[in-house]
């Protein structure tokens, strides 16, 4: 049994370094990964990226039966018992993985399912795409967490024997008796549901007009592709319509975005010495960013391109409402009125 044991591990860090060195299906810390031995649940640790399961210890022992108890009296928000040693903190959606019968269970935010899950048509687009393929049920958009897993494990309740999971504006859960399994439902699921990008029009990173210094603390998005957010007109339009679209965008790149008709509006702003973002789209010029722009956050913004260079503009998007941004960030109803007025200052002013 021992062996089974170690080799199911072996596969599931061998598999988790794969699929997470591929930015289609991990993005930086998003996404976690599971599986179940005896009375213990193995997941990922808050934080911990799944591309460096073979280097680190990514992965947290928790006490399965006591989950088990808890989603049986409903209790939704138990926090998980480590039921080994270890220094991290188990996955904010290690109850997805408890309720899912399968002994290994993938959440992630794959582009190419996330791309349909943010649109409002996506129970009927999946009907058609996914053909004969029946095992899944879809659940509304819910704060992940304790009321995330609650509309799960109704889902569950109703389609008990569903092996994939779909969670409206955010991703993806599918579950197997092994990584082959998993695997194989992933690659299905992916395939059925590829979109070809929009094409991009320029490779090379636009600079900054040298006239403009106080724009001097801002530097282009390395990533060449990206610009195309604020190149192309119909994706620069979706910035701000479209822009709160998932849970891990929300977090970490904000409620919205940063948009300037030219760099002269920007200009204005830095010289007013007001609110100074971290991320800036100029229309027709590009994204840019400050130092202080991290590899989490850049992962971030990959993934919003990826999603949105999907997009035909005749497509409806779903964005989170006010609360649900505020509830993601933690705010109380004063935070964000005082935000609300903040942001309207920045209309004024771009
Ligand atoms: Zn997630």
């Amino acid at each position: 049994m021992k062996n089974i044991i170690d080799t199911l591990k072996a596969s599931v860090i061998e598999y988790c370094s794969t699929i997470g060195a591929d930015s289609l299906l991990v993005q930086g810390a998003g996404g976690n990964v599971s599986w179940k031995d005896k009375d213990t649940l193995w997941v990922k640790a808050s934080g911990t990226w799944l591309a460096e399961a073979a280097e680190k210890d990514i992965f947290v022992p928790v006490d399965l039966p006591h989950l088990q108890a808890a989603i049986e009296n409903g209790d939704f928000s138990v926090t998980p018992r480590l039921s080994g040693e270890s220094s991290l903190r188990p996955s904010i959606e290690t109850l997805l993985h408890a309720l899912m019968p399968h002994r290994v269970v993938v959440h992630l935010h794959a582009i190419e399912i996330l791309a349909h899950l943010v649109r409002d048509n996506c129970q009927t687009d999946f009907q058609s795409l996914l053909d004969d393929f029946t095992s899944w049920a879809m659940v509304d958009y819910y704060k992940p967490g304790a009321a995330l897993a609650a509309a799960v494990s109704a889902a569950l309740a109703q389609k008990p024997n569903v092996d994939v999971i779909f969670l409206k504006n955010h991703g993806v859960v599918i579950g197997g008796a092994d990584v082959a399994e998993v695997s194989r439902i992933l690659d299905m699921l992916t395939s059925a549901l590829s979109i070809t990008p929009a094409s991009i029009c320029s490779k090379s990173l636009p600079q900054i007009p040298m006239e403009l210094g106080q724009c001097d603390q801002y530097a282009p998005v390395q990533d060449a592709d990206i610009h195309q957010l604020a190149l192309n007109a119909d994706l620069f339009n979706r910035l701000d319509s479209d822009w709160a679209l998932y849970p891990d965008h929300v977090v970490f790149l904000g409620p919205r975005a940063y948009t300037y008709k030219t760099w002269e509006a920007l200009g204005e702003q830095i010289k007013s010495k007001y609110e100074q973002p971290e991320l800036v789209f100029i229309r027709g010029g590009g994204a840019f960013v400050r130092l202080t722009f991290n590899k989490t956050k850049e992962a971030q913004l990959r993934c919003y391109y990826d999603v949105m260079s999907r997009q035909e503009p005749t497509i409806n998007l779903i964005e989170l409402d006010s609360g649900q941004i505020d509830e993601l960030l933690n705010w109380d109803a004063e935070h964000h009125r005082a935000n609300l007025a903040k942001l309207k200052t920045l209309d004024d002013t771009n």
